[in-house]
This record gives structure tokens, C-alpha cells and sequence, in this order.
């Protein structure tokens, strides 16, 4: 069935010409150019040509920033805002999201090499409805009386932090920047957010519309720029009171540094991945398995930080579970990603294109087999493409089964047992996402129990949706979630407020 909201390639292409994209820094309320005047190029990864010249912010407009987003939360105009009124704002920046998703979804395309039909069909209604999930919340959320002593009350309520700073990836632009604005916001914090440098854009628009739809001056901040400029920048800054991160292991390893350096910030991480797919011997609906393998691996170009990079599959159904893989793989159109036909657009940049051949010359010297895809394609677009790529033969001791390759790259490993599936899937640093394919409630209530990973999707691939947290054990991250009610906490303090009363005269 089509989507009626994705738009054919001559209208996106149409679209272009009107499109005018925000390039300056967003502070308090308005678009600036950086304090130093300085520019940087975001590259279009599906042509290799310079998409637009985007402000490269550095520490003075980080402390600019910061002291705007300070105004706005010492003064209340937002935390002290009856709580129904900026859930009136957020919803209205929300549907202001939704009704710009066409253009929205067009700077994603273009920025970010994200298919349209990814962009318009889901990006940007998601981003929306995170906004909308969380706005919903801000005035339904109550304190609690504590069953404290005769005499005396005890109140416990949540406090938003103050001015949150957010740094953000590139896989997923404005979905991972609604994950933090949504639930920061609504609990009544002010932010300073930086996006990922080659994903500036669609974070500028939407931090504009903020403004039509109320959000007041200071709250919402956006500095563009370097992340180890910018990004240490607001790391190490001593006036902000948390720090949400999402990205790579590396990177969120700095912020703990730059908080213990700093002014011990409290960080939020949410980082990399090595997610297993098992699937049990039991499973007769090869194709739907199938399927369901290949959105978990190659959906986004597998630059997805829960992509089921291992496929972990007791032998007696591999062989079939490969054939299924093979004739799902026609229905996964490698592509220019204004087609609404692709499914696959370009990586991210030249460099991440070189990182994942560069995993896949690693796969085979060290023994593991290509079974299809491993190599550039489309060069001739100046794009930087690479088809779906299964590695059978694969021990999980080789590097393509430890590191995470961050793109179209599926590892197949084979088992025996229920123990030893298991004790593979949980053979790896990373614990943030997993999925197990099996017809026996038995294995699948153990299997899940036993599995090291903060969502675990049974009979299907799924990082769940708005209701449910989302986040990793072990090197995925720590220190909160993303999504539900549980992202609210990590936003707030806890306050207790104890009263003595007089005795009764
Ligand atoms: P990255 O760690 O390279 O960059 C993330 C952000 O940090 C960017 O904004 C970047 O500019 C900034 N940054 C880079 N170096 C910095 C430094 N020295 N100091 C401060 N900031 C710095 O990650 P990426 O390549 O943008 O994204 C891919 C990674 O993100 C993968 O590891 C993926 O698994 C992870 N990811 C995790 C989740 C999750 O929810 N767990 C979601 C999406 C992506």
C-alpha cells in the first residue's frame, strides 16, 4: 500500500527549488550566525556535493547559549509555566512538525542520505508524535504524600534539572533530538542541543517552528558545529545541570570525563550496539522471519544504533532462513533516496562508507564468507553506496561480531543448543536491543529472560514504541531512558518537602 504522503521524485525534486534551509545557530529565539563568522559544508551523501555552508559554532556560542537557556529557566517563563499551558505549546509545536513533515522529511533526505519514504512516512511523524506523547504527560504527572509520622507531612515531588544540554548522532536527526526535547521540555527544563555536524539541518526547522508555536525565547537552543568543539564545549560546561547524550561508546565515554572535570553534571547515555537475532530451530515462516531479519539489519543502512547486526541461527534452519534472506533481499532497492521506491539510501559520509568495507575486508581475511553485497555501488552518483551485505561463517571471536559496524553488514553464526544461543548473544560488550524468533512459549519466556539487552522483541524486530523506555546494558549506555514515562525521571530531581506541624491547642 503507498503512503500518501510520500512524494513522487519529480515533486521532491520540485520541492528543492522552493526549499530554503536554516543554517545559522538558534539561540534564544532567533536564528545568529556563529560569534566567530565561521562556516562548515554539509554534504549531500547521495551526490557527494556540498548540500549547504552550515554555522561552526564554538565555546563563545556555547556559553551564549547556555546563559540564554539560564535566563529562561531561572525566571520560570517555562518551569513555572502553568503546566497546561505548555502542554498546549508542545502540542502545538508538534502538529506544527507534523503539518511542515513534507519539507521536514525533504532536509532529512537530502542531509542525511535517509530514504523519503523513511523521512516523510516515519521520521517525522514519530518526532512528532514523541513531542505530543510527552507534552501530554506534563499535566497529568503527580507528587506523593509520603506515610510520614503524626505530626508532620511529607511531600515528594519532581523538580525539572534546570538547563539540560543534548548531544545528538546522525543515524537519526530529528527523531534523537525529539527523544530528548520531548520529555526534557515537558518536564519544564530549558536545553541547549547540539546536532551531529553533517546533520545540522532538520534540528534548525524544527527549533523554528518551536518559536511559531509559543515555545518562549531561551528555552529551546541550537548550536551547530564540531562535536569536539561544541560538543566538549557543552560537555565541560559549568552552568548546565545534565547532559543526555546519544552516540557512539567512544564519544559518551568523554562526557563522563567532561563531568567528573567539570561541575559533575549528571549523564544520560544512550550508545553503540552488537545486537543478536536468534532464531530457534522450531520456526516454520522462513519468509516472515526473514523479513523481519532483514529490517532489523539493513533498515536505515544499518546506521542503527539496535540494528541485529548478529544473526544467530540453529543450524538445522539456517540454510532455509539464508534462502528466505536471499529473496527478501529483491525487496530492499539500494538507491537515490528521493525514489520512493528505495529502501536503501547512501551511508552518512565518505569516511562511514570507508568504515564499513573496511569491516567487510576485515570479515574475510579473518575467514568468514560474503554471500552477497560487499562492495561500493552506484559510484558513478558521486554517492556513497553499499548494497546489503551477509557474512555466513562467522565465529563470534572475529571483529565484524564484536565491533560495531554501523552499517548494511549481517554476521550469521550457527547453534545448537538453547544454552549456547544464549550464552553467544550475550558474548559481546554491548546489551542494547535483541530479537528471538521461535514457535515455544517455553523458549521464548526463557530465552528473553536470559537475554543481556535492554528490549528484547519476540517473534518480530522492535525497539517498542512511545509506551515503553528504550535503552542499554552494559557498553549501550547508562544513567536513563529514552521514551515512556521513564525519560521523564532522568529530567527531574526528587525534592522532599518535610513539615513539622504545631500540636493541636
Ligand atoms: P558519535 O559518537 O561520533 O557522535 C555523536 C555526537 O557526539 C555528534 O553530535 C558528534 O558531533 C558529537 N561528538 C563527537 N566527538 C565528540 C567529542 N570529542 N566531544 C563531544 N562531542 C562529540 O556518534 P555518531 O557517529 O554520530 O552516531 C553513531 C553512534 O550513535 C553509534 O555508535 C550508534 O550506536 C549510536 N546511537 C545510539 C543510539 C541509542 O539510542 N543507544 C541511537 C542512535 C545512535
Amino acid at each position: 500500500m503507498t503512503n500518501p504522503l510520500i512524494p513522487a521524485a519529480a515533486e521532491s525534486r520540485a520541492d528543492i527549488e522552493r526549499l530554503r534551509l536554516r543554517t545559522q545557530l538558534f539561540i534564544d529565539g532567533s536564528l545568529r550566525d556563529a560569534a566567530g563568522g565561521e562556516r562548515f559544508t554539509s554534504v549531500n551523501p547521495a551526490t557527494g556535493k556540498p548540500l549547504a555552508e552550515v554555522a561552526k559554532g564554538g565555546p563563545a556560542d556555547v556559553d551564549t547559549a547556555v546563559a540564554a537557556a539560564r535566563r529562561a529557566a531561572d525566571d520560570g517563563r517555562w518551569s513555572r509555566l502553568d503546566p497546561a499551558e505548555r502542554k498546549a505549546i508542545l502540542i502545538r509545536w508538534a502538529n506544527l512538525i507534523e503539518a511542515n513533515g513534507r519539507e521536514l522529511g525533504l532536509i532529512e533526505t537530502l542531509d542525511a542520505g535517509k530514504p523519503i519514504t523513511d523521512t516523510v512516512g516515519l521520521d517525522m511523524p514519530e518526532t512528532a508524535t514523541c513531542i505530543r506523547w510527552h507534552a501530554e504527560a506534563a499535566d497529568k504527572l503527580y507528587g506523593q504524600v509520603a506515610p510520614s509520622p503524626e505530626g508532620t507531612v511529607a511531600t515528594i515531588t519532581r523538580e525539572p534539572l534546570g538547563v539540560v544540554g543534548a548531544v545528538i548522532p546522525w543515524n537519526y536527526p530529528a527523531q534523537m533530538a525529539a527523544w530528548k526535547l520531548g520529555p526534557a521540555l515537558a518536564t519544564g527544563n530549558t536545553v541547549v542541543i547540539k546536532p551531529a555536524s553533517n546533520t545540522s539541518l532538520s534540528l534548525l526547522r524544527i527549533a523554528e517552528l518551536a518559536t511559531e508555536a509559543g515555545l518562549p525565547d531561551g528555552v529551546l537552543n541550537v548550536v551547530t558545529g564540531p562535536g569536539e568543539v561544541v560538543g566538549e564545549a557543552i560537555g565541560r560546561h559549568p552552568d548546565l545541570d545534565g547532559l543526555a547524550f546519544t552516540g557512539s561508546t567512544e564519544v559518551g565515554r568523554r562526557f563522563l570525563h567532561y563531568s567528573a572535570e567539570s561541575n559533575l553534571k549528571r549523564v544520560m547515555l544512550e550508545l553503540g550496539g552488537k545486537s543478536p537475532q536468534l532464531v530457534f530451530g522450531d520456526v516454520t515462516d522462513f519468509e516472515q522471519v526473514a523479513e523481519n531479519i532483514a529490517i532489523a539489519i539493513f533498515w536505515n543502512m544499518g546506521e542503527n544504533c539496535s540494528a541485529g547486526s548478529r544473526l544467530i541461527v540453529h543450524r538445522a534452519v539456517k540454510d532455509r532462513i539464508l534462502e528466505a534472506l536471499d529473496a527478501e533481499l529483491d525487496n530492499w532497492p539500494v538507491g537515490d533516496p528521493l525514489d520512493p521506491a528505495t529502501k536503501l539510501g547512501p551511508m552518512i559520509s565518505r569516511g562511514q562508507m570507508d568504515k564499513v568495507l573496511g569491516y567487510v575486508d576485515i570479515g574475510k581475511r579473518e575467514g568468514a564468507r560474503v554471500v552477497c553485497g560487499g562492495e561500493r555501488i552506484l559510484e558513478e552518483t558521486g554517492g556513497w553506496f553499499v548494497p546489503p551485505t551477509v557474512f555466513d561463517h562467522v565465529r563470534n571471536d572475529m571483529t565484524i561480531a564484536r565491533e560495531e559496524i554501523f552499517g548494511p553488514v549481517l554476521s550469521v553464526i550457527e547453534f545448537d543448543t538453547e544454552a549456547e544461543a544464549v550464552a553467544l548473544a550475550n558474548d559481546t560488550p554491548y546489551g542494547l536491543a535483541s530479537s528471538l524468533y521461535t514457535r515455544d512459549l517455553n523458549v521464548a519466556h526463557r530465552v528473553a529472560r536470559n537475554l543481556q539487552a535492554g528490549v528484547v522483541a519476540v517473534n518480530c524486530y522492535s525497539e517498542g514504541d512511545m509506551t515503553t523506555p528504550f535503552g542499554g546494558y552494559k557498553l549501550s549506555g547508562f544513567g536513563g531512558h529514552d521514551k515512556s514515562i521513564h525519560a521523564h525521571d532522568q529530567y527531574t530531581e526528587t525534592k522532599t518537602i518535610w513539615i513539622q506541624l504545631d500540636q493541636a491547642k
